[in-house]
């Protein structure tokens, strides 16, 4: 099989050989090819991807052609690297950090683990994507290690809480869109704008301390249970890597807000795969997330509220139709009442040491796969 990474896909990231200072590049299988060393200009010899992302679409369209050009004829021995001998970095410098919730299949299933007895979707739920505003600081790289979040939660059955490190850690398998071209206070973003605005897509995984989770949420939603970290891979897949992979989104019925109707909304076809210790848990589908990603850059905006260059948003956990699509383990061990066996263990929730990787893939073209980077963490023990 060829590789997710060739010449079709080239993500941009934020690399840095031994003692050197760190610089963007472009993964081409296993190597990193230096783009302030090639391209020259000013953009690529910085530590993030925001200058470059904040030149706006056409110079993203030209650059990627030159890019293209770039890794097709011969690239100067100095300027590519393996990437077994170079450190990746965060690739954007985070702006503000929004997750949504738009797979019906995860909001359906958390609906009905948190609020048995009631309607597992809100009455919202159809009409708007729901989501909320998270910590920008938190965002880490793919490789770095998680440290178990301490906090209160309130055992089953007790009056009150107690405190101490989270027995419910679990992970949330997402995709983030990167905001290259902010928008200014007061104007909201028309979904008609997603494709210029947008400058790719990493992997995401969204940790979350389930116990933390469930006695903090009432009445304002997350705070600490998912604060403490979350992962995206080191390299931003363009969108115009992804034009082979638009496949339109369900049916959605009712009919939304006209700021939030959309002539053929689009989602991705990606196909994620949740590995636990080694072991492939999920295969999470992108394609079945019942909001568009226009749709929730749409919403986002719509009060009036500014984007900026480096802005993340994420879909919310991707959860398929079928028990083996769920992209959490709140929701694959059915919170922890079934377990899975993983590496010949019964297994519910992170335990130190378990390490979890997000992988992904969608069409490129010709029949060819691009892939995403990884998302990689480890669990460490609470301090
Ligand atoms: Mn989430």
């Amino acid at each position: 099989m060829t590789s997710p990474f060739g010449p079709a896909a080239l993500p941009y990231g934020v690399f840095s050989p031994a003692g050197e200072a760190p610089r963007v590049g472009v993964r081409l299988g296993d190597t990193v090819v230096d783009l302030a060393a090639t391209l020259g200009g000013d953009v690529f010899a910085r530590p993030s991807l925001n200058a470059f992302m904040a030149t706006g679409h056409a110079e993203w369209v030209r650059t990627r052609r030159r890019v293209t050009d770039l890794v097709s004829g011969d690239i100067p021995d100095e300027a590519v690297h393996a990437l077994s001998d170079v450190t990746l970095h965060l690739p954007i410098e985070v702006g503000d950090y929004v997750d949504f919730y738009a797979s019906e299949h995860h909001a359906t299933n958390v609906g009905r683990l948190f609020r048995p007895g009631s309607d597992p979707l809100t009455p919202n739920w159809k009409h708007l994507p729901i989501g909320y505003h998270g910590r920008a600081g938190t965002v880490v790289v793919s490789g770095t290690d998680v440290v178990r979040p301490s906090g209160q939660r309130r055992p089953p059955g007790a009056d009150a809480p107690t405190f101490g490190p989270s027995v419910r850690l679990d992970i949330e398998a997402e995709v983030g869109f990167v905001v290259g071209t902010g928008s200014a206070l007061g104007a909201p973003v028309p979904v008609t704008e997603f494709a210029t605005r947008v400058f790719g897509v990493v992997l995401l995984n969204d940790w979350s301390a389930r116990d933390l989770q469930a006695w903090e949420y009432v009445p304002l939603g997350p705070f600490l249970g998912k604060s403490f970290a979350t992962s995206i891979s080191a390299w931003v897949l363009p969108l115009l890597a992804l034009d082979a992979a638009r496949v339109p989104t369900p049916v959605q019925d009712p009919e939304p807000l006209p700021y939030l109707r959309e002539t053929d909304p689009w989602g991705l076809d990606l196909d994620i795969s949740v590995t636990w210790n080694g072991q492939e848990v999920s295969r999470p589908p992108y394609r079945t997330m019942y909001w568009s990603p226009a749709q929730m850059l749409a919403h986002l905006t719509v009060n009036g509220a500014s984007t900026r260059t480096g802005d993340l948003f994420a879909s919310g956990t991707v959860s398929g139709p079928e028990k083996d699509q769920r992209g959490a383990f709140l929701e694959l061990t059915w919170g922890g009442e079934e377990p899975i066996v993983v590496a010949g263990e019964e297994r519910t929730f992170l335990r130190d040491g378990d390490e979890v990787v997000l992988t992904a893939t969608a069409p490129g073209p010709d029949g060819t796969r691009v892939g995403l980077g990884e998302v990689r963490g480890r669990v460490r023990p609470a301090r």
